[in-house]
This record gives C-alpha cells, sequence and structure tokens, in this order.
C-alpha cells in the first residue's frame, strides 16, 4: 500500500489563489493528492464547492482557514482547522480583517499610483465577489499594466507591493493568542503557518509561548520558505512542546511557483488533526460528513 499524500495548505480564489475552489480540487487529484487542505486567508467561502469536487474526483477535503493575526504588529498567519465555521467570535474576527484587508488595499493603491499608475477599479478586475482581497491582488494588476512581469516581481524587496516599503499599509488583524483562543472555542485545530518564512519577521519565542499558552496544537515545518536550518529547529521545538508538525505546498495556482505536493504531511499527524477536531474529514471517502 503506498502512503497517503497529504497536502493540508492551499489557495483559491475566494482568496489569493489563481483556481477556483473547484479548480484547486481538479489541480489536486492530477497531482495524486489524496487528502487536500483548502485554507483560504480568512474565509472558509470555498468549503462547499472544494467538498463537491473532492466527492466527484476522488478527493478528501480537509476543510480549514488561513487566519490573519499578529503579535506586536508582526503579521502572523494561523492556520485552523475542521472547526466551526459560523463561531461568532472567529467569524467577527475573521470578517473585520477582511474589511480592513479592503480598505488597506485601497490606500496601497493611492500610494503605488503615484509611481506605478494603476487604479482601484484595475485591482477590482482581478477580485471576484466575496473574495478576500490581499497584495496579490494589486500585483495582478500591477502584471496587467505592464509594470512588473509577474506577482513574484511585485513582491521583491523594495517592490510595490513588499513589506516594509513607503507603500506598505497594515491591516486589521487580532493578536496571535486571542485568534488560537477562539480558533478552540470554535472546536478547531490551531497550527502555525510557516512560522519561520520572513527573515526577521519570522515568530519570535516570545509570540510562540504566548501561542502555545493560548492552545496552540501544531507547526507548520515542511515548506518552501523554510531552509533545512529551520526545519530542524522546527521539529526540535514541536517534540518539546508536543505540538503536532505538518508539510504542505501552500499552493497558489499560477500566483507563487509552489507546486502542489512540493511538501506533505505524514497519515498520523493529519490523525491528530481529526481527533482534535469538530468537523470530519469531507469531500471522497466522506461523504454523510456534514
Ligand atoms: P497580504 O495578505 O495582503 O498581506 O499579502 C500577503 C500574501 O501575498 C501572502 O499570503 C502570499 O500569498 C502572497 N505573497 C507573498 N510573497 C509573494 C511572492 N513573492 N509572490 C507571490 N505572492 C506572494
Ligand atoms: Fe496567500
Ligand atoms: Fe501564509
Ligand atoms: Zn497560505
Amino acid at each position: 500500500m503506498t502512503t497517503a499524500r497529504i497536502d493540508p495548505h492551499t489557495h483559491s480564489t475566494v482568496s489569493d489563489g489563481t483556481d477556483s475552489p473547484t479548480g484547486l480540487v481538479e489541480a489536486a487529484a492530477a497531482a495524486r493528492i489524496d487528502v487536500l487542505g483548502v485554507t483560504d486567508h480568512d474565509t472558509t467561502a470555498g468549503w462547499a464547492d472544494a467538498v463537491a469536487a473532492g466527492e466527484r474526483l476522488g478527493v478528501t477535503i480537509l476543510r480549514g482557514m488561513e487566519v490573519s493575526t499578529q503579535h506586536e504588529g508582526r503579521s502572523i498567519h494561523l492556520l485552523a482547522y475542521l472547526f466551526d465555521p459560523g463561531h461568532p467570535g472567529l467569524l467577527a474576527r475573521t470578517e473585520r480583517a477582511r474589511s480592513s484587508r479592503l480598505d488597506r488595499a485601497r490606500m496601497m493603491v493611492e500610494r503605488i499610483a503615484v509611481d506605478f499608475p494603476i487604479t482601484w477599479e484595475d485591482v477590482l478586475r482581478h477580485v471576484d465577489d466575496g473574495t478576500t482581497v490581499g497584495r496579490p491582488h494589486i500585483a495582478d494588476a500591477l502584471v496587467a499594466a505592464g509594470h512588473v512581469p509577474n506577482r513574484n516581481a511585485a513582491f521583491a524587496p523594495g517592490g510595490p507591493c513588499a513589506n516594509r516599503t513607503k507603500y506598505y499599509v497594515p491591516h486589521y488583524a487580532p493578536d496571535v493568542g486571542e485568534a488560537i483562543g477562539l480558533v478552540r472555542e470554535a472546536g478547531g485545530v490551531p497550527v502555525m503557518a510557516h512560522p519561520w518564512a520572513q527573515r526577521g519577521r519570522a515568530l519570535t519565542a516570545r509570540a510562540l509561548d504566548e501561542a502555545i499558552e493560548a492552545g496552540l496544537l501544531g507547526l507548520e515545518v515542511d515548506h518552501l520558505d523554510h531552509d533545512d536550518e529551520a526545519r530542524a529547529g522546527l521539529r526540535r521545538l514541536a517534540e518539546r512542546h508536543d505540538l503536532l508538525v505538518t508539510g504542505s505546498s501552500d499552493y497558489h495556482g499560477t500566483g507563487k511557483t509552489n507546486r502542489l505536493g512540493d511538501h506533505l504531511t505524514d497519515p498520523g499527524q493529519l490523525e491528530r488533526i481529526v481527533a482534535a477536531g469538530t468537523l470530519p474529514l469531507a469531500g471522497a471517502g466522506h461523504r454523510d460528513a456534514r
């Protein structure tokens, strides 16, 4: 028997991926993924279509979300799995983040347009109704206007979508400890996304302590943005604090170079997620899942 291929962190067009939720599952089936995590930023709007496509195409769906959080002003991404999507407290924070992201994107476009002429309407052409707006959508408008060749170039250091530039505007996000508490209250499984991805903006020891105190259950270790040293260090931390460990592609369609299945999660770790979550797996093999 071959081991199941489990890729628990990907994005669709309901946030900053470029495949529709259905297209994402089609791509996963083509990449021989058995269990796909659908984890759009601050929304669960892709779940229903992904589950329907999973039933049709033989892909099991791990329902999740990548929650925008912050610690002392640093942006921290938190994966949440198998939670009640109607939990009022969690829903209130993610809705506020989504609305703040919209205001913030408009402000960034005003600043960027001084040097790279684009309009808010140009950005909206790349955003479906109900999509969580992010800098990648601004990058799409910059690509369409011919200012940069692709999203990645827009995010290059000093580029119009990069961190720590005169164009950058932050958005509201709940404190990481508060968000973890809400995910647990909603019956979900909080796993820190790519904790040491951004040099200098990585999860600090203090933020990790707060996160563990608040009920963090896992760390994403195998990720394109972690080198071998970061992975080894994170694995040691996970052992010390008895946290589950995941690996994922963080696939965004054509928006990033990450390919589905680039990194995977061990079945035993998925079992830990399922055991701790309030929702079951869905899609293929889980037709009766509600
Ligand atoms: P935001 O959520 O608006 O702060 O934008 C951050 C998002 O931009 C992340 O979730 C990534 O998906 C995306 N991103 C970051 N760096 C890059 C890059 N180099 N190329 C493409 N997308 C990126
Ligand atoms: Fe993203
Ligand atoms: Fe992320
Ligand atoms: Zn992600």
